[in-house]
């Protein structure tokens, strides 16, 4: 585990859909002792339990669609206020627009260095990828259908996302390009900005990551960024 004087470790994992954002974001909080922070998995669980938030953004969701900066940022904003997330966070699926990432840029005022993360895979991989995921219905846990049908986790009966399906990933892909992509320009001129192969083993991508990431954290508190 990172421990770096104080400093706060906050990374943002960018990639499209399907790059493994989610799960390399987990094995990084896990390891590094940080929240990770997932604006889907704060989104679908509004939507499982039918809240306002739920309400507002299921369609935007089920259509591939990206659901309000507006709404996005207030979320982010008031999850980073908590006490778990004062000496960092992983974020995975924000900023996904550059109004985000502007807003994001605000909050971290006073927080120290973003470390910046793009999981970069090839296009007909991701499609292959979104076509075999599963999550678990009761825990929403990701999971690997090769072996069982049921969640390692919970036991609970795998199911595939809702807009996990063919048409669906089509246009979530084309709004990662247009919306979420520009944020490569963003921030690839920054010295805490790095790139990953992700289209390699999950383990692989870890190790990579886990360097990638304290290489560009020390080098950040070494020059106070
Ligand atoms: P994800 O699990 O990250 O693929 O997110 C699933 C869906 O939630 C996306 O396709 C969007 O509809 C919505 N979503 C998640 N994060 C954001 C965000 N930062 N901005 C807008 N919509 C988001």
């Amino acid at each position: 585990m990172v421990q770096r004087h104080g400093v706060a470790l906050n990374v943002v994992m960018l990639g499209p859909p399907g790059a493994g954002k989610g799960t390399q974001a987990e094995r990084f909080a896990q390891r590094h002792r940080l929240p990770k922070i997932s604006t889907g998995d704060i989104l679908r669980e509004a939507v499982q339990e039918d809240t306002g938030l739920g309400r507002i953004a299921k369609a935007t969701m089920d259509a591939g669609n990206l659901v309000g900066d507006e709404v996005m940022i207030g979320i982010v904003s008031g999850r980073l206020t908590r006490d778990d997330a004062k000496s960092g966070f992983v974020l995975d699926g924000f900023p996904r627009t550059v109004v985000q990432a502007g807003a994001l840029d605000q909050m971290m005022t006073g927080r120290g260095p973003l470390v910046v993360v793009d999981i970069v895979v090839p296009e007909d991989v991701l499609v292959r990828r979104l076509a075999a995921r599963r999550i678990c219905g009761e825990c929403g846990s990701n999971a690997l259908v090769e072996w069982t049908t049921n969640c390692g986790k919970c036991g609970g009966v795998l199911v595939q996302r809702t807009d996990d399906g063919d048409g669906i990933v089509r246009e979530r892909l084309k709004v990662y390009h247009l919306q979420t992509k520009p944020l490569v320009d963003y921030y690839s001129g920054r010295p805490t900005f790095r790139t990953i192969d992700g289209n390699q083993p999950p383990d692989i991508v870890t190790a990579s990551l886990d360097r990638a990431i304290c290489g560009a954290s020390t080098l950040a508190d070494g020059a106070r960024l």
